[in-house]
């Protein structure tokens, strides 16, 4: 099993310490599959809890989208997000509606 280089200085002798992995040529720690936090990249949901990449959540109000014939509804499913910049930090595609942009803070991770 080969682990991947420090995202900070590429070095390839990093080792894992519990869920962490560590670079011992510059100190960085760094939880595997985030690296995106590097960027300061934040998704909070309605209950306080932050969002991943690949996260499902549900949408927990009906939302009016601009250009659709119809609501996204409260209980939607939304399964393989992912967080970006901006006012409308989640990325996702929803059934019957495609490629959409949400707020973190009208949804919850499940
Ligand atoms: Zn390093």
């Amino acid at each position: 099993m080969s682990l991947p280089n420090c995202p900070k200085c590429n070095s390839e002798y990093t080792y894992e310490d519990g869920v962490l992995l560590v670079c011992p040529e510059c100190a960085y720690e760094w939880e595997p599959g985030q690296e995106v936090e590097e960027d300061g990249v934040v998704a909070i949901d309605a209950n306080g809890n932050r969002l991943e990449n690949g996260d499902t959540v549900t949408v927990i109000k009906d939302l009016k989208v601009k250009g659709a014939p119809k609501d996204i509804k409260q209980g939607t499913r939304v399964k393989n997000i992912r967080i970006v910049e901006g006012d409308h930090n989640i990325d996702c595609k929803i059934d019957g509606f495609g490629a959409m942009k949400l707020k973190s803070e009208f949804v919850k991770k499940i």
